[in-house]
């Protein structure tokens, strides 16, 4: 869907595919878990040997890699920006800047305050709580909304650091995946800069400093699969912090997508735990969410 939307839309993007590498024989049998999930969900991969993988990636080091074909990149910014435009060409408002402070149901639908410096009030007959990491806390701010229904929140802080000077690979590089994240892969951006991240660092309040002493882990775990990797081309680059739903030691490992069938009540749906791949999934999601406030399908146009 993101495809052809980007397509339509002119938003940049690249299918540059991707290497899930085991860079240990022990690892291949989890290579081939994901594989096979992967081919139940209509994803072209193949699985191929170490060497074949060095063949199309000449500084890599594994024992067998998982090959995604349809992987890709794109403008983020510039996908925002279509989707925002079509919003608006269809009538919609973005109010930057307000802030949902409170909210409660009557009979013709749901109350909002906004926070906007004019205490602006807003009826509608559907609420999509698509708050993030906030997302659990704007739940809790509707009266009445049942506390059973709003999960714990944890979260999983993760860092990234970027690589100077010329990516060393043209497709994406990703480690077995670790508890909680990806492992620590590299991604190349449209520019062709390469970074690599994020890790997994679990934090009490959502905080994005980059710490410049966390380079020897980020090396350490690069050079188990790019053994020519140098410590001094890595730089401390941003952080991010994932939504999760639990707590470290146990926590849900899908998004929820929460309606009145569970929660019982009407017109409101709570998105919890949109970690990546949120952005990836952002159409599929649009639409799942339309189709439970019983809305017309969105036209995935061909
Ligand atoms: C480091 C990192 C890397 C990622 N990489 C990828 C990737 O490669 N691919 C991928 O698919 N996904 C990726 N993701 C995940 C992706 O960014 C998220 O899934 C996606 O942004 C979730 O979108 P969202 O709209 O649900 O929430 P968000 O993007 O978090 O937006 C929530 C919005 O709600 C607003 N808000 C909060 N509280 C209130 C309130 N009270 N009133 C009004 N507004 C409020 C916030 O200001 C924010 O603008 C990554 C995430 C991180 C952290």
């Amino acid at each position: 869907m993101l495809y052809r939307y980007c397509e339509r839309r002119s938003v940049t993007h690249r299918k540059v595919g991707k290497f899930v590498v085991a860079v240990e024989e022990g690892q291949i049998h989890a290579l081939e878990v994901i594989a096979s999930r992967a081919r139940q969900n209509s994803c072209r991969v193949d699985l191929i040997s170490g060497r074949q993988a060095v063949m199309l990636e000449p500084e890599l080091r594994c024992a067998a890699a998982l090959h995604s074909l349809d992987t890709g990149i794109i403008d983020s910014h510039g996908l925002m920006e279509a989707l925002l435009g079509e919003f608006e060409s269809a009538g919609g408002i973005f109010a930057r800047c307000s802030a949902l402070r409170s909210g409660h149901f009557e009979s013709q639908g749901a109350v909002l305050e906004l926070d906007d410096g004019e205490s602006t009030r807003v009826t509608t007959r559907h609420v999509v709580n698509a708050a993030g990491i906030d997302a659990p806390l704007v739940a809790g701010m509707f009266e009445d909304f049942p506390d059973q229904y709003i999960p714990q929140r944890c979260f999983a802080k993760g860092t990234y650091f970027s690589l100077s000077g010329k990516s060393p690979f043209s497709r994406m590089i990703y480690p077995v995946p670790e508890s909680g994240g990806l492992g620590v892969h590299l991604t190349i951006d449209l520019q062709g800069q390469a970074r690599f991240g994020p890790d997994v660092e679990w934090v009490i309040v959502p905080e994005y400093n980059v710490a410049p002493s966390k380079r020897r882990q980020f090396y350490d775990a690069i050079r188990s699969y790019w053994p020519n990797c140098s410590e001094d081309r890595l730089n401390p680059g941003y952080a991010g912090v994932r939504p999760k739903l639990g707590t470290p030691a146990s926590f849900a490992d899908d998004f929820v997508i929460q309606s009145s069938e569970t929660h019982g009540v009407a017109g409101l749906i709570n998105l919890f735990g949109i970690e990546s791949p949120g952005l990836t999934s952002c159409l599929a999601i649009a639409d799942e969410v339309a189709a439970r406030l019983g809305l017309n399908e969105l036209k995935d146009e061909e």
